[in-house]
């Protein structure tokens, strides 16, 4: 593991994953009084591992760790947060609203949660098999997640000043509802966790207890973080993001461009949310990104039915036509 520092005080610890971005960028911010860390990754062997020769480097058990903050609650970021908060005796913190996804997720599930899980798969053409496996799945996720025992919650918007450092959590939505960004006002520099990625198009999906247009959230945050003017934007995976606004332009015509390919595809016979997700990723999907490609593609339906482009029906499972008056050149913007 190399530890590097892409600004002066900011050190960025790669902590292994077993997905295809292979790293969660955790960083090490030190104010002048004290250390801030941004994510803490999966709980693995190989990320213990990771942090117990990243910690003697950075010297975080001689330096006070003020607090660990956690952009959002996927594994990859809060995983190691409860066991990261023991070990250096820091809390905890993360936006208040996406403290309380983490606590609703990882709460016991009973069946009223699995009949809303059926019936949105359901409604989009899943048979009971598939749906089944896909709760388990999400079982699995579920129990390998520790929630910490104590979380410090951030209102959105707040500032705070540490040492020589003044830092604003920002919410966004889109990836999650609540999402925390930190941004460094003076310095330029904008932790983006998962919102704006270099390289892969960060997922904006509709679950069974998401929200109902998160596409519409995203994109609503992408226009707020380009009005920032950012200097350097440091992501939770893949390589730092030196223009943003050119990183978030490629992101709007990509969304844009699938809008139109929604569109498209529909048929005068109308199609279920699996059909369409099939006809939009041409390429073999096996079962865990079928599920993410079905939530991407429901993420552009609910998108564009917002906007009045789409009627769905009422029937079990639904289906998705064009509707009469949609005009497709209003559409891709906010
Ligand atoms: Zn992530």
């Amino acid at each position: 593991m190399t530890i590097d520092y892409p600004a002066v005080g900011i050190a960025r610890v790669p902590i292994p994953v077993p997905l295809p971005v292979e790293t969660t960028n955790c960083y090490v911010l030190d104010s002048g009084d004290g250390l801030v860390i941004i994510d803490a990754g999966m709980d693995t062997p190989e990320a213990r591992d990771a942090w117990d020769s990243a910690i003697p480097q950075l010297h975080l058990r001689e330096t006070p760790v003020r607090g660990i903050f956690v952009t959002h609650f996927h594994p990859d970021h809060l995983g190691l947060a409860a066991w990261l908060s023991d070990r250096l005796e820091a809390p905890v913190r993360m936006i208040q609203g996406e403290t309380e996804t983490a606590r609703q997720y990882l709460r016991p599930w009973t069946d009223g949660d699995w009949d809303q899980f059926r019936s949105f798969y359901t409604m989009h053409g899943l048979s009971h098999e598939q749906t089944r496996a896909w709760w388990d799945q999400e079982q699995l996720f579920r129990h390998g997640l520790t929630m910490p025992a104590h979380v410090d919650p951030i209102h959105a918007g707040r500032t705070e000043c540490l040492g020589g450092l003044r830092m604003v959590f920002l919410e966004q939505g889109g990836h999650t509802e609540h999402q925390g960004l930190v941004w460094l006002p003076e310095r330029r520099i904008l932790f983006t966790g998962d919102q704006v990625l270099a390289r892969i198009t960060p997922n904006v999906s509709v679950w069974p207890q998401s929200g109902a247009n998160p596409l519409k959230e995203y994109l609503q945050s992408l226009h707020r973080l380009k009005a920032l003017n950012a200097g350097l934007a440091l992501p939770a995976h893949e390589a730092q993001i030196d223009h943003l606004d050119a990183r978030i332009d490629v992101l709007f015509e990509h969304h844009r461009q699938r809008n139109e390919r929604v569109l498209q595809l529909l048929t005068p016979g109308g199609q279920t949310g699996l059909e369409l997700t099939r006809q939009l990723f041409v390429r073999p999907l096996h079962d865990f990104q079928l599920r993410f490609a079905l939530g991407e593609t429901l993420a552009h339906v609910e998108y564009l039915r917002h906007l009045g482009a789409i009627r769905v029906s009422d029937d079990v499972p639904r289906r998705l036509w064009l509707s009469e008056g949609g005009s497709r050149e209003t559409l891709g913007h906010v």
